[in-house]
């Protein structure tokens, strides 16, 4: 498809990035199922590898299948490009690699994915660099932890595991005025409810295994780059700024401009990483998002029936959905999301800890697994799963306190739903 932005996102979410294959006419992208590709000669070889001409190589790096992926979510984002990887925290790791270095921080939201607690508290120690873990809804607070070795900003839009959601605007300007970049991880909302970078963000992360590919077949993620962020400026980021000694010195930023960051993503960042995303993979994600637009209403549609519903039965203490009217975070919607606040929310059972067990074991449509995003329900009891690991002031701060279940709405019959949440909330109370 020529580059056409005035396109609606029905029509992007089925066509960008895409075109009929040149050498058969195939009109679905094919699945690129090769490790490498023939230069033209030697010549073309070396310019390629001096990033003096963009082409295929390796499939670690590139490949065209995966390629067709990174241009539809960077347009879907309205970022300038995007690199897809093995995982969405894959994402998370390739996005602040260029970025950290060791003694460096990041100031991270307490509203996160549990995984991603785990990753930023951690596992990125390992590499010399931290997390500083503040409340977001604390501008303050945010400010105040930024220091002179930050180097960037981290949150959810829609913040796992649901009912919150980030005044990103707010959030933006305290980074923007800190000269950081603002990583925004889109992942429950995904572009159709949310555009970040609409909302100051300088990259989006995703983990594309959610909704973006919808049917829970294969893990993969994203990271999207906005082209915004001026990476000379401050000399903060020698990574994109100074001469890179493995390519004869070539500074990014300097040649690449605002697509700095994703080339050093592809030729650094996946090179030297290897967190790839395989073709197979990137094509079950396209056939999602063909989809996204459709699947997200109905997501959203399912979810306002269900928290509705859940929040006037007596057996339940409370419902965190963004989408309800009782939410304090019901006026951020139309601003931040105004589709709607997503699929994925949180509801306390009267009966604690035990309850939610008998709760989660009693469900039939609903299943019991550690994912969201899928086209079927799911449910987690997140104390005792993904979010086992962290302490209860941890489990307090990202909303999973025992006595909280986690669903995952899927796009089935919403009466069925809730007729499946009657009979096993009568089994959790009995
Ligand atoms: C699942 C998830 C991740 C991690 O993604 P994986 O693909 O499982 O590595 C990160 N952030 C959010 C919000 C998620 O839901």
């Amino acid at each position: 498809m020529s580059d056409a932005p005035s396109y609606g996102f029905d029509t992007l979410q089925i066509h960008a990035g895409a075109r009929p294959d040149p050498a058969t006419g195939a009109r679905q992208t094919p699945i690129y199922q090769t490790t490498a590709y023939v230069f033209r000669d030697a010549d073309h070889a070396a310019a390629l590898f001096n990033l003096q001409e963009v082409g295929y190589i390796y499939s670690r790096l590139t490949n065209p299948t995966v390629a067709v992926l990174q241009e539809r979510i960077a347009t879907l984002e309205g970022g300038v490009g995007a690199v897809c990887c093995s995982s969405g925290h894959a994402a998370q790791i390739m996005a602040l690699f260029p970025l950290m270095a060791p003694g460096r921080n990041v100031v991270v939201s307490t509203r996160l994915y549990g995984g991603t607690v785990t990753q930023m508290s951690q596992t990125i120690k390992r590499f010399g660099w931290s997390a500083k873990f503040v409340d977001f809804d604390d501008l303050g607070a945010l400010e105040a932890a930024i220091d002179e070795d930050t180097r960037a900003v981290f949150c959810e839009s829609v913040a796992n595991p649901g009912g919150y959601i980030t005044d990103l605007d707010a959030v933006s300007a305290v980074a923007d005025k800190a000269g950081l970049p603002l990583i925004v991880d889109n992942t429950s909302a995904t572009p159709y409810l949310c555009r970040p970078i609409e909302h100051g963000a300088t990259l989006v992360v995703h983990s594309t295994t959610k909704y973006l590919t919808g049917n829970g077949t294969v893990t993969g993620g994203c990271i999207v780059d906005s082209g915004k962020f001026d990476w000379a400026a401050s000399g903060k980021f020698p990574s994109l700024s100074e001469p890179e000694p493995a390519y004869h010195g070539l500074k990014f930023a300097e040649t690449f401009g605002p697509l700095a960051f994703t080339f050093h993503g592809i030729a650094v960042g996946l090179r030297d990483l290897g967190m790839t995303m395989n073709p197979q993979g990137a094509h079950y994600t396209l056939m999602g998002i063909e989809t996204l637009s459709l699947r997200m209403e109905r997501h959203v549609a399912n979810a306002v029936k269900v928290a509705k519903w859940l929040e006037q039965d007596e057996r339940v203490d409370f419902v965190t959905y963004a989408g309800l009217e009782s939410s304090p975070y019901y006026e951020r919607v139309s601003r931040i999301c105004p589709k709607g606040a997503g699929g994925l929310f949180t509801f306390a059972l009267k009966g604690g800890y035990e309850a939610c067990v008998k709760f989660v074991n009693a469900l039939d449509i609903f299943s019991h697994v550690a994912n969201l995003g899928d086209t079927r329900s799911l449910v987690i009891h997140s104390a005792s799963t993904t979010h086992r690991q962290l302490t209860a002031e941890q489990q307090e701060a990202a909303g999973a306190g025992p006595n909280m279940v986690r669903i995952s709405i899927g796009i089935e019959d919403a009466d069925d739903l809730i007729a499946d949440l009657d009979q096993a909330l009568a089994k959790a109370s009995a």
